[in-house]
């Protein structure tokens, strides 16, 4: 489960969904897919929590590190070449600002 305790009751933006557990487990099998060892999220525990509704973007929760990522998910089903997935690491705190900015620009797939 996500590190925030009013998980899911805190409020996702617009346009985005909360995954549930199923669509949670497709997201985590593709990052292992896509993640290459120079990734910065290479080795680090993912849990995706909530997606654009738009595209492929999705939150993802990084286990234990009490942080967030947003994550262009490629759908490749093989290992991309670092920096893709294009990824933004966030602090403890969602996201939510720039949640927003990627609803206000997002470019479907
Ligand atoms: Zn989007």
């Amino acid at each position: 489960m996500p590190h925030v305790d009013n998980w899911p009751s805190e409020e996702l933006p617009a346009g985005w969904a909360q995954l549930t557990d199923r669509e949670s487990n497709s997201f985590k099998r593709e990052l292992k897919k896509e993640i290459a060892r120079k990734h910065v999220l290479f080795g680090r525990g993912l849990t995706p929590v909530a997606t654009c509704m738009g595209c492929d973007e999705v939150l993802v929760d990084i286990t234990n590190e009490l942080t967030w990522a947003l994550v262009r998910v490629t759908w490749r089903r093989a290992l991309e070449k670092a920096p893709l997935p294009i990824t933004t690491v966030s602090g403890q705190a969602l996201p939510h600002g720039e949640m927003v900015l990627h609803t206000q620009s997002c470019v479907p797939d």
